[in-house]
């Protein structure tokens, strides 16, 4: 996937505070569009997360970010109480869980599960995707799927 040196520097700018990679900026790109792309194999379909540029079942190159359904059912999570920024101190803890994604056995995307207190939780209970503001910036997070959601 090409991305322009335009849209290059507009990510950069917009996640000045990540790490963003040759690997993981069409993931960024996809947040800031409102999309949660997953790099996929376009030979054998594999899906691959974290994101890399080679597909570990068959070995290709031939990656393609590709945009999920969004829905997943809830792997494990945890409760952060510590800020990364000290000038930020959190006010209450962050839940943050590996959401398995409907789309591959195995495949657990990394985020925030909101609309939920953490007492609720179950592991595998069916989740949706979401998006979330912080810090004027639009980011994915995963709340308790709706029936008839699918
Ligand atoms: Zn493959």
């Amino acid at each position: 996937m090409t991305i322009a040196p335009e849209q290059e520097a507009a990510i950069f700018a917009h996640f000045h505070d990540v790490h963003i990679d040759h690997d993981n900026i069409a993931h960024y790109q996809g947040l800031m569009d409102g999309r949660l792309l997953i790099n996929r194999c376009a030979d054998c379909g594999f899906w691959i997360y974290p994101h890399r540029p080679m597909c570990p079942r068959c070995r290709t190159w031939n990656v393609v970010p590709t945009q999920v359904s969004g829905r997943g059912k809830l792997y494990m999570w945890t409760l952060i109480y510590q800020s990364r920024d000290p000038d930020k101190p959190l006010f209450e803890p962050i839940l943050t869980a590996a959401i398995e994604l409907d789309e591959q056995p195995g495949l657990r995307y990394l985020s925030r599960v909101v609309n939920i207190p953490a007492e609720h939780l179950q592991h595998d209970i069916p989740l949706q995707l979401t998006w979330i503001e912080e810090r004027g910036r639009r980011w994915p997070a995963f709340e308790p799927a709706t029936a008839g959601s699918d």
